[in-house]
Parts: structure tokens; sequence; C-alpha cells
């Protein structure tokens, strides 16, 4: 009974140092906004990098024609094909598109880059041979590409950008610091693909793209999968750090990286102290760390391990319990090593390694989602994912309830965060009703305008009770009254469609 006790006593510690009340969501959403005019203020002046995306006119239902995109970033890769009609006074223009999804092997996520476009490449080889037929067409006519890439780039131009450095389990050392769609344009060149690199751009910025597209107010576009970032319509003059910037709009997409963003008002709790130093990029992307799909099961299976460790109604701890999640992004150097330990096994042969990493990259995030939407009286979806998945027989069921509610104090954090940061975008744009920073000329008459933000993410579509708790918590930190003109759009497939938008916008300039 005392151990029962400690268990519960676990939780409610969890619980209380992961509380977000509105109060401390506000402070969130201002040290959100803050560090944002810290970002575009100076190069280096903020976690925020505020990145320039070169994207200063936005698609506008006036391209025609066939476009390609290619999505590279999180577990999986797209490729898409998109049909446009060019109908701009229709802006649902986009006649068809078609999406090839694939996950990427994991050995090529910290392979060499060669490795991973020569992979890519004759993957798009085979969609465009699939797509178009074996047609002398193909041959003949230069196709072109948007390519969008979810990690942080300093962008050279529309066509090509920089990678600063990798996140989400990626680790392809000759990247780093090089330009990125050189080497896809070479793997495709080298296959005899006849297609260019037509827009090189973020992947929150394809979704804004597409957004934007079926709705000129679509103001901003936040993407929680693997990762989280998002990006936003800056005026030119706001971006203080990029002087006498030419855009032909007088506006420019920003890349926030917000992965990265960190505030101490954020709840952070001893499980987010000790992921962070187990995982490969220790003190960075520490918003992504308590908000994205790769971190919230290690979260849940942290705070479980340490209530097993209290009390043995969890039964014996099983491996898959105690084995970090982190044997995914070890890098090559670690991995042999990590692994053996993590598994008990002696082993330094490569093979053997990547065999378990395979078996162990199936993240813990979806089979959350599962025991949170569990709402069967006797938690029987929860006992099965426990034993089953977790290798965890017999949970009786006043632990399973434990358990779910751990799963919620996890989530609700994490989308109450997002909610806040989405919040601290429309503040520093003057869409948040407080009025602050909108245009003296528009200040009088402060009525709210209609505002939308894109959301697209296996986090958001995939997972009900995270995107509930979003929605709400928006609701929450505006009020009534100005949430009602802030509208959270769904945008499945969002960035790759986009890409292929901004593809066509870019190649033949309007
Ligand atoms: P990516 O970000 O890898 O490009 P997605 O946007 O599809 O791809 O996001 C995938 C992530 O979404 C997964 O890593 C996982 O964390 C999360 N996810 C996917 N499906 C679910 C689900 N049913 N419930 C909860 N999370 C999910």
């Amino acid at each position: 009974r005392r151990r029962w006790r400690r268990v519960v006593a676990v939780l409610e510690e969890f619980e209380e140092a992961c509380a977000t009340h509105v109060g401390r969501l506000r402070q969130v959403v201002d040290a959100m906004a803050v560090e944002m005019h810290a970002g575009l203020a100076s190069e280096g002046g903020s976690k925020l990098k505020m990145l320039l995306t070169f994207v200063d006119a936005l698609p506008n239902g006036s391209e025609k024609g066939t476009y390609y995109a290619l999505d590279l970033g999180g577990t999986n890769f797209r490729v898409l094909r998109v049909q446009l009609g060019g109908n701009s006074s229709d802006r649902s223009a986009i006649l068809r598109h078609d999406v090839d999804r694939q996950a990427i092997p994991p050995h090529l996520m910290t392979s060499t880059s060669e490795d991973l476009f020569d992979f890519i490449a004759s993957s798009l080889k085979q969609f465009v041979e699939k797509e178009e037929g074996f047609s002398e067409l193909s041959a003949v006519k230069r196709m072109e590409l948007g390519f969008t890439f979810s990690f942080p780039v300093k962008q050279m131009s529309i066509l090509s950008g920089i990678l600063i450095k990798w996140t989400k389990g990626f680790a392809i050392e000759d990247m780093v610091g090089k330009d990125v769609s050189e080497p896809l344009q070479q793997a495709m060149s080298k296959i005899g693909l006849n297609m260019r690199v037509a827009a090189f751009v973020n992947d929150t910025v394809g979704t804004l793209a597409l957004a934007h597209y079926h709705d000129e107010d679509t103001v901003a576009a936040v993407i929680i999968g693997t990762g989280t970032n998002a990006c936003y319509l800056e005026r030119a003059d706001a971006i203080i750090k990029c002087q006498g910037l030419l855009t032909t709009s007088g506006c420019m997409v920003v890349n926030m990286e917000w992965g990265n963003f960190w505030s101490s008002h954020l709840p952070r709790t001893s499980y987010d102290v000790d992921l962070d130093a187990n995982s490969p990029n220790p003190n960075d992307q520490g918003f992504e760390k308590m908000v994205s799909g790769m971190y919230l099961g290690e979260i849940v299976r942290r705070v479980i391990l340490r209530m097993s460790e209290e009390s043995d109604s969890f039964g014996p701890i099983s491996s898959k319990l105690s084995a970090p999640f982190s044997l995914r992004f070890l890098s090559p150097f670690h991995r042999g090593s990590a692994c053996a330990r993590a598994l008990g096994m002696n082993t330094d042969g490569n093979h053997y390694v990547m065999v378990v990493i395979v078996e162990e990259l199936r993240e813990l995030t979806p089979l959350m989602a599962g025991i949170h939407e569990d709402d069967s009286p006797d938690l029987r979806e929860v006992a099965r994912i426990l034993n089953d998945d977790l290798e965890i027989p017999d949970v009786p069921l006043k632990v399973r309830k434990l358990i779910v509610k751990v799963c919620d104090v996890v989530t609700r954090r994490a989308a109450r965060l997002a909610a806040a940061g989405i919040v601290g975008i429309l503040k520093k744009i003057g869409r948040d009703g407080s009025g602050g920073v909108t245009s003296g000329r528009t200040k009088g008459l402060s009525k709210a305008r209609r505002t939308v933000v894109a959301v697209e993410g296996g986090l958001y579509t995939n997972y009900s009770m995270f995107r509930e708790y979003l929605n709400e918590a928006v609701t929450e930190i505006l009020g009534e009254e100005i949430s009602s003109h802030v509208i959270l759009k769904d945008t499945e497939d969002g960035s790759g469609i986009g890409a292929a938008l901004l593809a066509a916008a870019y190649s033949f300039p309007n």
C-alpha cells in the first residue's frame, strides 16, 4: 500500500511540474514574440534562428502545368506530382495530385549524402516513370521540382541553401555546412532524370504556400510531426538583420526554426532534463523535445519506468520499457557499443546492430495515442498495447488508469505549449487582438481580422486528443471573441503540394 502511494506521488509530482495554466501559457506567448523580435534583429540574437526563405511571393492560382515535389525530413519521404489548371479566379485549380510515401531506410539517415540522394533520385525516377509512362516527352522536357527539406538551412536563394545542423536523428556529417540541393541535382543527372530543383524550401513554407493558395488570409504554418517548426509571413522592413532586403511584395516568409525555442517559463521536469541529456543533441531543440512526436512517447516511457521502480504492480521491468528510444538516433560511431549495452548483447558487427535499430525504430508516440484514446471502461486496448507492444503483461486496471493519465499529462502539455507558440506568432504580427504591433493606420479600427494558421503533421492530424487540447488552449489564451477570428486549418500533405506550387511559381516568374 505504501508503495502504491509512492507511485501515485510520482504521478502527482509529474503533473504538477507539467502544469500549463493559462497564466503560464501567456508568459510563453510573450517569450515567443520577444524571441522572434530578437532573432529578426540580429544574426544569433536568439535561439530562434528566424531564417530568410527568399519566398516573397506565394503562388496565386495562375500557375499551370505539371510539377513534381520531394518532401524530405522526418520518418518518411514523399514524392508528389501535381497538375495545376492555372485558373486564377478559381483557387482550387489543383486538378490532381499523386503521392508516393516511403519510409527512409534508417541506415541512410546516418550514411553519406551520396547514398541518401542516390536512393531518393532513383525513387523519384521510378515515380516519374510510373506516372508519365516511359513517354518520349519526359525524356526531352525538363521537369521542375519543388524540394522541401525540414532541417535548419541557411538559404542562399530560392534554389539553394546550406545545412546548418541535423535534427530528428539524422546525422550525415558530410552534408553539414554544404548546399543541400546540389547533391540531389547531381544524383538526378547521374541517372538521367531530366529534372531541376526550381524551389528549395523548408517544409513549413510548402505548407504555408498551399494553405495561402486556398485561402489568402493564411499568415502562418506550423508542423507538428516527428519534429516541430513554424513559418509565417513577415514584413520585409521588420527583418532588421537584413537591411534593404529587396522583395517584390514587401513581405517575406520567415522560417522560425521554433523547435529550438527556449524560455524559462516552459514547464520542464526532471524527465525532460534526462531525456535531453541522453539525446544526441543535448541543450538543443528544447521546445521540440517537449512538443513533437519523436519525444512524447519517450517522456511517457521514462515516467512509467520511474513508477515501475516504485512498485511491483507493473510486473518485472520489461526490456522494451527500459531501452531508451535514443537507440534510433545514435551516431554510427556510438551505435555499436550503446546498442549492445542497452540490449545486453555483445556485438560489434554493424549488420547485427542495424537489425536491432530497425526493430527499435518504431516510435512510442502512436502507441501512446492508442493508450490515451481507449475509452472502454476496462481499458482493454491499453492492456493489449502494454502486453503486445511493450511486453508488460497482466497490468492491473488501476495501473492502466495511471498510465493513461501519464499520456494525458504529456500530450496536454505538448499541445498547450504548441498553442502558446502559435499565439506568440499572432502576437508578433498583431493578430492576437492586443492591437499592440499593428500599424498606426489600423490601430483605431481595432477590428479583429480573419486569420488562418495552417497546421500539419502526424500529431495534429492523427492524434485527436492532441488536436483538441491545442485548439482549446488557443481559445483559452485569446478568449472567445478574438479566437473566433482565428482558424486553425488542417492541411494534410500540404508541404509537398505547396512545394510543387512554389516550383511552379518560381520557374516562371510572375
Ligand atoms: P514527418 O514529421 O516524419 O514528416 P508526419 O507529419 O506524418 O511525418 O509525422 C509523423 C509523426 O507523427 C510520427 O513520428 C509520430 O510521432 C506522430 N504520429 C503519427 N501517427 C500518430 C498517431 N496515430 N498518434 C500519435 N502520433 C502519431
